[in-house]
């Protein structure tokens, strides 16, 4: 394990963006994509679980920076609470893929987990940018907005991206609690990821790291770490299905990370 007293993660502030591209089954009022609600609420559709642990996660670290607030400033400061704020898609990635780049083949897709989605197969260039302008341009600008405005103020930012994953697709090599996904050869990324990962062991969960994808595929934080580069750590939790459907399930997987992410970053300034 690292010496976390001479790592720069605890001695430098830290800002924290936390999204979640795949929080949603739903689609717009305006909008049928012919494909059965059953395909939506599964995994082809959305992320069980995930916009719970990433709300979660973000109520545990305001919580803790505001402890930590009160304690530097003291008890009669009325220090207020400042939490992260979650970035969460709204619809179903079967209508727009929030962790695909806007020039990905798949940020409108025609096949997702094997669901096809024939009416996004039959859309023009045009009606599928006009989609993607309209849906999938504000989020990324969101996101890279706090991004840049965390790194402006500090020089680094971690972004926390949370997913889910469905042990059923691959039952034997699946068979773990939570996957950290990032790009070992990115230094403070990698840093932060094997911290993180010591942090949620240490709770009890079996953690693997770039599990059950890479950490460099087409993707939200990838996109961003070309953008930003070495001070943007972006890393994606994947928690497995069988973690999320149990009644403490999501909170557990936040109750393993919430303290070393509330220690490890500090709130933007109000
Ligand atoms: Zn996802």
């Amino acid at each position: 394990m690292r010496d976390s007293a001479r790592s720069p993660v605890a001695s430098t502030a830290l800002p924290l963006v936390i999204s979640c591209e795949h929080a949603g089954h739903g689609v717009p009022p305006d909008v049928d994509l012919g494909v059965a609600s059953e395909v939506r609420l599964s995994q082809a559709g959305w992320d069980e679980g995930a916009l719970a642990i990433a709300h979660i996660i973000a109520a545990g670290v305001g919580a803790r920076w505001q402890h930590r607030a009160t304690l530097a400033a003291g008890p009669s400061a009325g220090v207020p609470v400042v939490r992260p704020r979650v970035h969460a898609g709204s619809y179903t990635r079967l209508f727009v893929d929030l962790n695909r780049a806007a020039d990905h083949p798949d940020c409108v897709p025609s096949l997702c987990y094997g669901a096809v989605v024939e009416r996004n197969a039959q859309l023009s260039a045009a009606a599928k940018q006009e989609r993607v302008d309209r849906y999938h341009a504000p989020y990324w600008n969101a996101v890279a907005a706090e991004v840049a405005a965390g790194l402006a103020r500090t020089g680094r930012v971690l972004h926390l991206s949370s997913h889910s994953f469905c042990p059923e697709l691959d039952p034997p090599g699946r068979q773990f609690d939570l996957g950290v996904l990032f790009d070992p050869a990115h230094r403070l990324e990698a840093e932060l990821a094997d911290a993180m990962i010591a942090a949620a062991r240490a709770h009890g969960l079996n953690v693997r790291a770039n599990a059950p994808y890479s950490g460099t595929g087409p993707a939200l934080c990838t996109s961003l770490r070309q953008r930003f580069g070495a001070g943007y750590a972006g890393i994606e939790l994947e928690t497995s299905h069988a973690v999320v459907r149990r009644a403490d399930g999501c909170a557990t997987i936040a109750a393993a990370l919430t303290d070393w992410l509330a220690a490890a970053t500090a709130p933007a300034p109000l």
